[in-house]
């Protein structure tokens, strides 16, 4: 039944995220990786699930701080308890089309590596870097690994140009005087996602003036690398959310939208619509007997097959998802007679489809045609009891839903 093939959808489920998790660790070497999905409250990393979070444990509550803040992307810094290890955790929203939040994506990485990655792009040691809020709080200082505390701006002399710092969002270079020599601050080009600022300065440059020009071309190549380090860090994070998207919202095998996904957005977002539509669902006839005869794989070939023609046939506007198992569901958006001949039309091919020498496919349709959608748990029930209908009666057939 439904809920069998659901639990087993839910293991598959999660096995996937597990294993894309995984690889992004080992890819991007990130001390940790992790998913939360907002549904379910599940706790991934890539070794499985290890809880699932609640809104009574205080160690969850920068979850719920997060999700409420509206914000795409958040910055946490976290200290172990000897103030040893210094830890960022970059938190990204997971949304689908709809803006709908799915779940939030995280990743981890100690803050010597960045540091590492910086020092060895800019290649020179009397360099701070640093990344702060538009506050001028330092969130992340690439030299001393400590964070949090303080703010560039607590120096007068830096205090002296927060303007030029903070208005500067195309990565201009900010220059003042204190005293003997003179400092230069670049203000990299404002990371618009974050509201980061990267703030690189040098200290009491008093090389020769013919010198001077050399270093600070050197000084602004080495930062530009810098800046672009922190650029590629925020594109690899929307990178995951993509690749977390399709992992989250697919079904591997027919790379339809999976179930979880037709239930819980493209159902939502059709009962907005006030048009009247069809919803079907279908199940394979006589599967397991092809799984006995011709194999898994070739079973798995066929759910592909069958899942092309049916999204084939009906078309882009329309939508086909995989409700687990042998079975489908979609959605025909127009008034009936044309989702009737599309729905005919898929049946036949479907029946006139061979596997192997001797083998036949054909599918039992059940649909249920509606204005608005009043309630989606009774409207698929609906679509399953015509699609019952039409197994008892001798399957490869198409049933309408009558009360
Ligand atoms: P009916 O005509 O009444 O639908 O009979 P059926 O044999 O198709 O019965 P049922 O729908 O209950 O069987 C579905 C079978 O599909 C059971 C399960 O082992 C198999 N199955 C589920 N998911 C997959 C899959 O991803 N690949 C393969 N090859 N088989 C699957
Ligand atoms: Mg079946």
């Amino acid at each position: 039944g439904n809920e069998k093939v659901s639990a087993e959808q839910e293991e598959k489920f999660d096995e996937e995220i597990v294993a894309f998790l995984k690889h992004y660790k080992e890819v991007y070497q990130y001390s940790k990786v992790f998913y939360i999905s907002d549904k379910s409250g599940k706790y991934y990393y890539e070794g499985g699930v290890s809880k699932v979070i609640s809104h009574e444990d205080t160690y969850d509550q920068w979850y719920y701080r997060f999700i409420n803040s509206g914000k795409q992307i958040s910055l946490d810094i976290n200290m172990d308890e000897d103030n040893q290890i210094t830890t960022i955790f970059i938190n990204s929203r997971l949304e689908a089309s709809d803006g709908r939040l799915l779940g939030v994506i995280g990743v981890a990485m100690q803050m010597q590596d960045v540091q590492k990655m910086i020092q060895e792009s800019v290649g020179e040691a009397d360099v701070q870097a640093g990344l702060t809020n538009a506050q001028g709080e330092i969130l992340v200082d690439l030299n001393t690994d400590q964070s949090g505390s303080r703010n560039i701006f607590d120096t007068a002399e830096l205090d002296n140009v927060r303007a030029d710092i903070l208005e500067n969002k195309d990565g201009q270079l900010v220059f003042w005087y204190p005293g003997e020599g003179y400092k230069i601050c670049i203000t990299t080009e404002y990371i618009q996602e974050m509201e980061w600022y990267l703030v690189v300065c040098k200290n009491n440059i008093k090389e020769l003036r013919s010198f001077r020009t050399i270093m600070f071309h050197n000084f602004c190549v080495n930062t530009a690398i810098a800046v672009l380090l922190i650029v590629i860090i925020v594109l690899l994070i929307r990178r995951h959310n993509q690749a977390m998207f399709k992992v989250a919202t697919m079904d591997s095998l027919t790379r339809l939208p999976n179930r979880r996904y037709f239930y819980e957005v493209i159902l939502k977002k059709a009962m907005e619509e006030n048009s009247q539509k069809v919803v079907f669902m279908f199940d394979i006839d006589d599967f397991k007997h092809i799984n006995d005869t011709a194999g898994h794989l070739a079973g798995d070939a066929v759910i592909t097959q069958v899942a092309e023609v049916v999204s084939n046939t009906i078309g882009k506007e329309n939508l086909l998802a995989r409700w687990g198992g042998d079975e489908f569901c979609g959605i025909i958006y127009d008034n009936g007679a044309c989702a009737d001949q599309m729905m005919e039309e898929f049946r036949q091919k479907i029946s006139d489809m061979k596997i192997r020498e001797d083998g036949s496919v054909s599918i039992s349709i059940g649909y249920v045609v509606v204005n608005r959608i009043e309630n989606i748990d009774d409207m698929i029930s609906m679509a399953d009891r015509a699609l019952y209908i039409s197994k008892s009666k001798g399957k490869n057939q198409i049933t309408k839903y009558k009360e």
